[in-house]
């Protein structure tokens, strides 16, 4: 029989990490402090016509609250389902078949999902010492994309403002940076901007904003690169909750994200220390999560998980998201029992 699908599909699997219910989810670098009061209030009184209406196409409303946000014009801003969603657009939007994208290893995975749905080719240039970039082997790669997440999802050291300048004012193409964590980082390649055509950074309401479940992600570029996403993507994708909650929380609650981010800053460092006071050696990181090489870390989270605590367990260690102190003193005491 004729095969329905595509032949690139054959190396994409379904996004599959274990999700089943437990007592503490340090997973998924989520908000563990909950979302912004105002967006649980905008939330609360929808109207019948959040259900039967479309949403705005293009969310102009909320990309003008992101604008001010992050200090572009609006025109500067695409929205998206996730910042999954701006990323396979981005993807689509720039690369053909058979273009190269190029981005260090390990980093998000979507990324190189998205690459192959789209025809790209993929080129993972290895992290120096497990967590520094190689800006030079990422640039031999002479890529039509090149992807760059700073602070790099599961490492979580940001990349110095030297080395990213590097990549985008020498890389030949378009130049992706995801800053999906952003928030919890002393410094954002925003400002770059305005210098690049071919510069798009990605960020999202999923983390600092505590609005994962809504999906709610955007792209800053120049108004020529996120006109071309906006097309690659289609009307829509911020959906009618999502947009209102977006659009509340950024005009009430900034306060309130800032104040988490705070905290979440204290407690990393903390919790940074009491890993090492265990003998183990956390990387550096500037997200809301701290990477803990270990040897058999998938097991490790298996058993983490039998005693209520789940982490990401990935081949070299295990990722943990950091939440309210005491969800990480019943992390560390679990730990305890593990290693
Ligand atoms: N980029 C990075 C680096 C991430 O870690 C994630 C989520 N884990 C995303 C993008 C996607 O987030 P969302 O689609 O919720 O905005």
């Amino acid at each position: 029989m004729k095969k329905a699908t595509r032949s690139r599909m054959d190396g994409v699997a379904l996004y599959s990490p274990p999700r089943d219910e437990v007592a503490i989810d340090l997973s998924d670098n989520t908000n563990l402090w909950g979302a912004p009061p105002s967006a649980l209030l905008a939330l609360s009184h929808p109207g019948a016509s959040v259900a039967t209406r479309y949403p705005p196409a293009y969310a102009e409303e909320l990309k003008s609250e992101l604008a001010r946000y992050v200090g572009v014009a609006p025109e500067c801003i695409v929205t998206g389902c996730g910042s999954d969603d701006v990323l396979d657009c981005a993807i689509r939007a720039f690369g053909a078949p058979g273009s190269v994208i190029a981005y260090p290893e390990p980093t998000f995975p979507m990324v190189t999902t998205f690459a192959l749905l789209s025809g790209l080719r993929t080129a993972a240039v290895p992290l120096r010492d497990g967590y520094r970039l190689d800006a030079s082997a990422l640039l031999a790669e002479k890529a039509d994309i090149t992807y760059l997440c700073s602070p790099n999802n599961p490492t979580g050291a940001a990349f110095s403002r030297a080395e990213i300048e590097r990549v985008v004012s020498e890389a030949p193409g378009l130049v992706i940076i995801d800053e999906a964590y952003a928030e919890f980082s002393d410094w954002s390649a925003l400002s770059l901007v305005s210098g690049y055509d071919r510069l798009v950074i990605v960020r999202t309401m999923s983390k600092a904003w505590g609005l994962a479940g809504l999906r709610v992600g955007y792209g800053v570029g120049a108004p020529s690169a996120v006109h071309g996403i906006a097309k690659a993507r289609g009307p829509f994708k911020v959906n009618a909750l999502g947009n209102a909650a977006a659009i509340a929380a950024l005009r009430a609650d900034e306060a309130w994200m800032r104040g988490v981010v705070g905290e979440v800053r204290d407690i990393r460092a903390h919790l940074t220390e009491q890993l090492r006071a265990m003998g183990l050696e956390p990387l550096p990181t500037d997200a809301n999560f701290v990477f803990v090489p270990i040897a058999g870390a998938p097991s490790i989270a298996a058993r983490l998980r039998q005693l209520g605590v789940a982490v990401r367990g990935l081949p070299h260690g295990i990722r943990v998201t950091v939440g309210p102190w005491p969800t990480m003193q019943t992390f560390l005491e679990a730990l305890a029992r593990c290693v």
